[in-house]
């Protein structure tokens, strides 16, 4: 690690990045090679003398030609795929400096302002967020940056399960029950799985459109009093808080109180719609928290905080630790020893974690509430501009009420049409990205395939919601025009 050699390739890296915003809209959204492309263009086995920096970093042919291609672009102001996955000047700079600095921050004592800056910056966070006062570090809970939803919902159903069994004994295993809606990201199933849940005792509750896809607290109740009848245990329940389909909210009080009446532990995933709460207008989308023994938001979707950064709380930090501590000799210190300082490491399931609160910590210092307020409020302003268009278009059908920046849609069949459009708007849905021009994704709600338009790219204007919509229209035009003549 030369420090010069550090510095003038540095330079010469932040310039390549930046170049590359600038010139973002000229590469297709959708990287369009096809599998296995690389594999032609890169040696077999890594290089046996080292090549010059100058042939990598001049001109960046290897990166120009062989990797951007097969880049799909994320930061793209023309993508509107999925979930977003911001990045920001602020972001960027944490992230260069975690990288920089390069600590592994398990127990405090490998670096204490690691442990330190990232319960400070949750406590921030969940202020912001206004969640109740349990979930802060200063008394039984707190919060810690997981890497993504997926093991934030693993730790907490972990420290559930832990947690019922020592109430209702070891054996007891096959006979708890995980609940949530069939519209719960597949990250609490694979949870299940690696938690040794019975298979058979994960109900995934039936959502429709009549409660736009949220889960009704009666059908949680009657599956719950069906379980107990036949000496099963109730023991999580996964609300969510905009789903990955459609952003439905589930509601969370009366849902909670079921939990709560139960002793179930109760997880709360606001991956993607965390993020809005922080506007009083959105905030009551998570009314009903003050349930939860746990919450969890992605503050590297929407959130202007580059990937990964999953924010989460606990009310009592003490679950998790029962379930995930360990405490060989070679780690041992003082501080830990004398129950001191907090130790990530038992809060997550590897042992290494990186300095990732300085990404927070600078987004939240650089842009400040206000703006990060505005921020949300703008995507959300553009969803609804695009929902108007969809809805001025008569070929075409808004399938679901918008409620934050994701809009669920569809190009409506012909009366005749066999499967119902389906075939139809993936047709379109493909036609649509193979130009490069957007990239959008696509869900099933009801057995209907339905297109889904998500703003949130932080390079994102009117302009490019716009376009995105000729794009669409063009294409529905063309589609349309050609079944007729069939
Ligand atoms: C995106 C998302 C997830 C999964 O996020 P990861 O961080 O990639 O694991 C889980 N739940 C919801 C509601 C999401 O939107």
């Amino acid at each position: 690690m030369d420090a010069e050699q550090l510095r003038e390739n540095a330079h010469k890296m932040v310039d390549f990045i930046a170049d590359y915003y600038k010139s973002i809209e000229n590469f297709p959204v959708l990287s369009q090679v096809q599998p296995g492309y690389l594999h032609n263009l890169i040696p077999d086995s890594a290089p046996h003398h080292p090549e010059s920096l100058q042939n990598v970093l001049d001109g960046y042919i290897d990166i120009q030609e062989k990797i951007l291609p097969g880049v799909t672009h994320w930061q793209s102001p023309n993508y509107f795929a999925y979930y977003p996955s911001n990045s920001s000047v602020a972001g960027f700079l944490g992230e260069m400096l975690s990288a920089g600095l390069n600590i592994v921050g398990f127990s405090w004592i490998t670096s204490p302002a690691a442990t330190e800056l990232e319960m400070i910056v949750l406590d921030w966070l969940a202020k912001l967020l206004k969640l109740p006062e349990d979930f802060l570090s200063s008394g039984q809970g707190g919060g810690v940056i997981q890497g993504t939803a997926s093991e934030a919902v693993l730790v907490v159903l972990l420290a559930a399960r832990d947690k019922a069994l020592k109430r209702v004994g070891k054996n007891s295993l096959e006979k708890l029950v995980v609940y949530a809606s069939d519209q719960t990201h597949s990250a609490l199933q694979k949870a299940c799985q690696i938690g040794g849940i019975h298979p058979q005792n994960f109900r995934v509750l039936k959502t429709d459109s009549s409660t736009n896809y949220s889960l009704s607290p009666d059908s949680l109740a009657e599956a719950i009093s069906r379980d107990l009848t036949i000496g099963l245990i109730p023991f999580f329940l996964c609300a969510t808080v905009g789903t990955t389909s459609s952003t439905a909210v589930d509601p969370l009080l009366a849902l909670g109180n079921i939990a709560k009446s139960n002793g179930m532990w109760f997880h709360v995933d606001a991956a993607y719609a965390g993020s809005a709460c922080i506007c009083p207008e959105y905030r009551q989308y998570i009314d009903g928290v003050e349930e939860a023994d746990s919450f969890n938001m992605n503050a590297h979707k929407w959130f202007l905080t580059n990937f990964d950064c999953s924010a989460l709380w606990v009310k009592d930090r003490n679950t998790l630790i029962q379930s995930l501590s360990t405490n060989p000799e070679f780690l041992k210190n003082k501080a830990s020893q004398a129950n001191m300082v907090v130790d990530y490491k038992d809060w997550q399931i590897p042992l290494g974690r990186r300095f990732r609160s300085l990404k927070l910590w600078m987004v939240l210092r650089l842009y400040g509430l206000e703006n990060l307020q505005g921020y949300i409020r703008n995507h959300i302003q553009l969803a609804k501009h695009f929902e108007g268009l969809v809805a001025q278009d008569l070929r075409f059908e808004v399938v679901t009420p918008r409620i934050f920046s994701l809009v669920c849609f569809r190009l409506l069949p012909p009366h005749n049409d066999e499967d119902h459009g389906n075939k139809l708007n993936h047709k379109l849905l493909d036609d649509i990205n193979s130009t490069g021009k957007i990239f959008i994704s696509h869900t099933v709600l009801s057995g209907k395939y339905i297109l889904r338009f998500a703003v949130g790219a932080p390079l994102t204007e009117w302009r490019h919601v716009n376009a995105a919509w000729e794009v669409m229209q063009d294409k529905a035009s063309a589609l349309l025009a050609r079944l007729s003549i069939e």
